[in-house]
């Protein structure tokens, strides 16, 4: 009783303090207005709606191109009518492929077959759904039959290629073994084939995904020993979308490549699988030990190999044209209409996909669901909204790409930001985007109330992230900072075609980090397992909408829109100057080593009975000239700090409000590319990417960075130049917006 009684004390006096903090974008009174909608939005959501509707589009499997998620499209499409919104759906014609065969065999030293099999359980109502099921696959496998010898390469990224070299290891004409983990999936079988590998199995290992993390489901939440992670492998890095349609929606006539020229998909065959499978696999390997960081937590030694495990592996897809379909709703703006903020989240699943993606679904559904309620009473959105669930995500961000390229000149002329969310679940507020909204972030996190500890969701993200900061000056600066810090996007959900191909600014925001579990991309991503592992009361679904609602309205409704450059100058300035250190950091440490190498050193310390191919020496690195990113970072410093005091001094301009408005959602696209990034050209923004070799991993100044990681320093040399006259342009945006602040 006390405890209850206590915590709705503090709430109350939050709430308090908080009427009287600011909204930027918005004058005294029409904060006030806001507030006063803000709070009757908020009474209006009810968890029980997001729990039945969860029930309901977890309730089969639903992924792209089957009857279940069409009927789940046609549900949401019916709802959102219903709230009042224009809601249609939008189809288009894309390549998806499904497994036929599957097959994998140990050939010798012993004969085994893979069971390849997720065994439903009592405990889990959906888990026996099989008829309907996708079984465990990678889509975009290539097609094949294939026979070789197994190797262990760790994650299967770069640098364990590079490790296997040192032990004079080759994986030419053999299939290679990769745990998760490291990098997203599709870089695994992407850097096989790049080392001539014919075949790679992708294995959940029980360190990362398992029993080591806690108990197994059903008596737990973490990964069992049939349980497997289905996924894309498409090189995401590359393109995202349907392979047959690069940069033009997919529509029923749009003009297609031929599949063998699609340079996004991986031409060896690849398979998940789980650790129950595995492990035999793994067990019958010879050759050296593996090093003690690649070691998992199987009961057994891990060898590298190659062999005596052989193994025999066969798939073979359809690749059939699928239905995607996205529901588009919107609700037209009052003063606005051609201004638009675009909610996003995607409705298919791997197979049930209660927590991905139907937990950040509902969410989504119950916030647009409040908003109707605000219409009712007279409340209008002065810029237009547009909700939507996205098709085909899982497979390569299908849904949402398409649509992009097919609307790509409305959406970059309409757009003022787009706001994504996907599974959600208890825990902590993580929130990335375009820099230019830490301010509007800061101050929506600010007045939302974390649902177990009664501070702010912003306040519980900074004490965690003070207290899982590195050392004392990092906790320091977190402390110290006013702003929440935005994490930087690289790819892995729907935001991307929005954020990296047409410039829109960008936000992905959730809940988790105590909702942990091994469901993912499983049978058991349940309704059962979300119930009783990830968020029981969808009070995070709820702290969701909050959130997402809130940064929503405060953009359909502001006065002038709440973009703000000091913390996009001072990030990226962050960035150039880690590039430049990195930069002497790899002219010292290439030196070393190749001193090291002339030296013998590295043969002299190695144990002589161990086999060991000592390291090339490698091309020392030149000084890259820095100085026309740095003398651009330097106007835009300028720039941005007269626009922060600008903004003080006439909060809204009686004059050219409308074109103010237009340069500050616009300028984002200044810092996109015509030609886009080396080798691929789609990806068009320079200061963020998702990593050629990371996959999801986002890399900042992607063009650049890349280059040098790269040691190709003729190409940095040209992107350095590229991102400074961005840069450039991007500053004179700011400018343009200072001297409309100038005029009262
Ligand atoms: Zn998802």
């Amino acid at each position: 009783m006390r405890k209850i009684a206590l915590s709705s004390f503090l709430v109350a006096i939050a709430f308090a303090t908080f009427s009287q903090n600011k909204i930027t974008g918005f004058t005294k009174e029409s904060a006030d207005a806001q507030r006063k909608a803000e709070a009757q939005f908020d009474s209006h959501l009810k968890a029980s709606n997001l729990d039945e509707w969860m029930k309901r589009l977890a309730g089969r499997p639903h992924h792209l191109g089957s009857a279940y998620g069409k009927q789940n499209a046609e549900f949401m499409r019916d709802m959102f009518k219903s709230w009042g919104y224009e809601a249609e759906i939008e189809t288009y014609k894309v390549l998806f492929p499904t497994p036929t065969v599957r097959l994998v065999e140990m050939t010798s030293p012993a004969k085994f077959k893979l069971k390849l099999d997720e065994p439903a359980l009592k405990e889990d109502a959906t888990s026996g759904q099989k008829s309907e099921q996708l079984p465990t696959y990678n889509a975009w496998s290539a097609d094949g039959d294939v026979t070789g010898e197994l190797v262990f390469v760790n994650y299967g990224v770069p640098d364990d290629y590079e490790q296997l070299e040192r032990m004079g290891i080759d994986v030419k004409g053999k299939i290679v073994i990769a745990k998760y983990g490291g990098s997203w999936r599709g870089i695994k079988p992407k850097v096989a084939q790049e080392h001539g590998a014919i075949g790679c199995l992708i294995y959940s290992d029980p360190k990362e995904d398992g029993y080591f993390q806690g108990d197994v489901y059903p008596k737990g939440a973490f990964k069992s020993s049939g349980g497997a992670q289905r996924g894309s492998v498409q090189d995401m890095p590359v393109y995202p979308g349907d392979p047959l349609t690069p940069d033009i929606g997919a529509t029923a006539d749009a003009k297609r490549i031929d599949r063998k020229d699609a340079a996004n998909l991986i031409k060896i065959p690849v398979l998940p699988i789980s650790y129950g499978d595995a492990q035999p696999l793994l067990a019958a390997l010879g050759g050296p030990v593996a090093p003690e960081r690649w070691r998992g937590a199987l009961p057994i030694t891990y060898h590298i190999g190659p062999g005596p495990a052989k193994v025999h592996l066969k798939l073979s897809f359809k690749w059939d044209m699928v239905d995607c379909h996205n529901v588009i709703a919107k609700l037209k703006g009052s003063e606005l209409p051609d201004e638009w903020i675009i909610r996003g989240n995607h409705h298919d699943a791997w197979v049930n996909g209660a927590s991905d993606p139907i937990s950040g679904m509902v969410a989504l559904m119950e916030e647009a669901r409040a908003v109707s309620e605000l219409v009712k009473t007279g409340w209008k959105p002065k810029r237009t909204l547009v909700y939507c669930a996205w098709d085909g995500e899982e497979p390569s961000l299908i849904g949402s790409t398409e649509w992009v390229e097919h609307h790509a000149t409305e959406l970059q002329q309409k757009t003022v930001t787009y706001i994504n969310s996907d599974g959600n679940g208890r825990g902590f507020l993580y929130a990335g985007g375009s820099h230019t909204l830490e301010t509007l972030m800061t101050e929506v996190a600010r007045d939302v109330i974390d649902p177990q500890t009664g501070v702010s969701v912003g306040e519980r993200l900074k004490s965690v992230q003070t207290i899982n900061a590195a050392n004392a000056k990092a906790k320091k600066d977190i402390l110290n900072k006013k702003n929440l810090s935005l994490s930087a996007l690289g790819s892995g959900s729907d935001y991307s075609p929005f954020f990296q191909h047409v410039g829109i600014p960008s936000l992905n925001i959730g809940f988790g980090g105590e909702d942990d579990g091994g469901e993912y991309h499983s049978i058991y991503d349940s309704y059962d397992h979300y119930k009783r592992f990830k968020d029981p009361k969808f009070d995070y679904g709820i702290a969701l909408a909050k959130v997402c609602g809130r940064a929503t309205l405060r953009l359909a409704n502001s006065e002038v829109l709440p973009f703000e450059f000091s913390s996009f100058y001072k990030t990226v300035n962050g960035y150039v100057t880690d590039l430049i250190s990195y930069t002497d950091n790899l002219r010292e440490s290439t030196e070393v080593e190749n001193q090291l190498i002339r030296e013998n050193r590295y043969v002299q310390a190695n144990d002589p009975t161990q086999k060991y191919v000592a390291p090339a020496s490698k091309d020392p690195v030149p000084f890259l000239n820095f100085s026309s990113l740095q003398n651009a970072m330097a106007g835009l410093e300028k720039a941005s700090n007269q626009f922060a005091e600008l903004q003080v001094a006439n909060p809204k301009p009686n004059t050219n409000l409308d074109r103010l408005n237009q340069i500050l959602f616009h300028a984002e696209q200044k810092l996109m590319i015509s030609s886009g990034l080396p080798r691929r050209p789609w990806y068009k923004h320079t200061i963020y990417a998702p990593g050629f070799y990371t996959g999801y991993g986002v890399k900042t100044i992607p063009g650049v960075r890349e280059a040098i990681e790269q040691r190709n320093w003729k190409e940095a040399q040209e992107q350095i130049e590229n991102v400074a006259k961005a840069i450039e342009t991007y500053t004179n945006e700011v400018k343009s917006a200072n001297t409309i602040l100038m005029m009262r």
